[in-house]
């Protein structure tokens, strides 16, 4: 694979991480729920405001386990945008669930709340919001439909990490939400997640699904003298030498937060008259969001000026991505009559979105040369 001179994405080390992991080794404790666990979480929890969080192997896991809490059966309806990952709802067809695909909002790229009254049914049982590039979504309405019709909202926050909507954090508004520290998230660890559990109905029978089913926790706590099969459940539990990594990760968060904040405020003062001349869209944030600067994204005038843009800036050895393809569109989403048409924003801005290079240590001098390039693209001549 070509080596980018600059890349997307490049993982990160915050400085400790090595030590961590040697100190977890030392302790010789290696599985799951070792004391870097016990750390991570409780970061998650303070920093966050959340009733519960267990660290996940992935957020995908995360997902699967709040399927499992709500105990999705086979028929039962779950709303999603189109314009996600496919983990988002995938967690929920596994268990049988038939997605309804919601669109976006041409502002936020955020489910458009405005549509979800209407997609409600008897069979609907989860809301599934998803942050996009850690912008929180018009929480207010959703809530407030979801509580008329008594249904469970659940965030995928894998892109909302320290995000806030009206001065409260993402993952604190569902009774559940996700997070991910995959490689290519804010903070990572690589392969990790996250479940974050703000009603207390679904914390017990939490820890019972993620121990393979068993209620080893409350034997682990002395509260019983032998520990058995208690319910339904699989692996979804760290190593804790994974935890080490993130502990790392995580106590560094104000650090990594600032370096993207700078990050994302120079692309947007940098780009702002260049966007306008050209009929470029940036990213816009509501008054009443403070974003978790996941990612900086362009919406180009069309899809073939997208494609030509990235071929210029390969030309000068940068690499810049578009993002999710429309599910409602896939071959898997075809059993479900996903067409042309069903999400009108999804499928337009699915085709022009640009996401440019973004990463904890891309420096000035790369940030520079990237709006450089941008800035010699002949618009002409594409
Ligand atoms: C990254 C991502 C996921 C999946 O996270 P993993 O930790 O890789 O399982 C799910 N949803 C969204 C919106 C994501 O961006």
């Amino acid at each position: 694979m070509h080596k980018y001179r600059i890349p997307f994405n490049i993982p990160y080390l915050a400085g400790n991480e090595y030590a961590y992991i040697s100190e977890a080794l030392e302790k010789g404790h290696i599985s799951g729920d070792g004391s870097f666990t016990m750390r991570c979480q409780e970061i998650l929890k303070e920093q966050i405001g959340v009733k519960h969080a267990l660290l996940t192997t992935s957020c995908t896991h995360a997902l699967e386990m709040m399927a499992l809490l709500i105990n999705i059966q086979p028929g039962d309806e779950v709303i999603v945008p189109s314009f996600t990952f496919v983990s988002t709802i995938n967690a929920f067809v596994l268990r049988g669930a038939r997605p309804v695909f919601i669109d976006i909002r041409e502002d936020t790229k955020n489910m458009d709340e405005k549509l979800l009254a209407d997609l409600i049914t008897p069979k609907t049982k989860a809301i599934v919001p998803v942050h996009y590039a850690g912008v929180g979504c018009e929480m207010d309405a959703i809530l407030e439909i979801a509580g008329e019709h008594n249904i469970p909202v659940l965030e995928d926050n894998a892109h909302g990490l320290f995000g806030k909507y009206k001065g409260r954090n993402l993952g604190t508004f569902g009774c559940m939400a996700a997070q991910s520290f995959h490689e290519t998230k804010n903070i990572s660890a690589g392969e990790c997640g996250a479940l974050l559990i703000n009603d207390d109905a679904y914390i017990d029978r939490a820890d019972i699904i993620r121990e393979k089913g068993t209620n080893r926790k409350l034997f682990l706590r002395g509260q019983i003298d032998k520990y058995s099969w208690a319910d339904i459940g699989s692996s979804y539990l760290p190593s804790d030498i994974i935890a080490a990594f993130l502990c790392a990760q995580l106590e560094e968060r104000e650090k990594i937060q600032t370096l993207r904040e700078k990050i994302w405020k120079k692309y947007e003062a940098e780009l702002r008259d260049w966007a306008v001349v050209h009929g470029v869209a940036l990213p816009q944030i509501p008054d009443c969001c403070e974003q978790a600067y996941h990612m900086f994204y362009l919406i180009l005038p069309s899809q073939e000026l997208r494609a030509a843009l990235i071929r210029h800036l390969k030309a000068r050895d940068i690499l810049s991505v578009f993002h999710y393809v429309p599910l409602h569109l896939s071959t898997f989403a075809q059993q479900y009559g996903g067409k042309p048409g069903d999400c009108p924003v999804t499928e337009d801005i699915s085709d022009r979105l640009l996401r440019l290079p973004f990463y904890n240590a891309l420096t000035e001098d790369e940030q520079a040369s990237v709006v450089t390039a941008l800035k010699e693209f002949d618009w002409r001549a594409s």
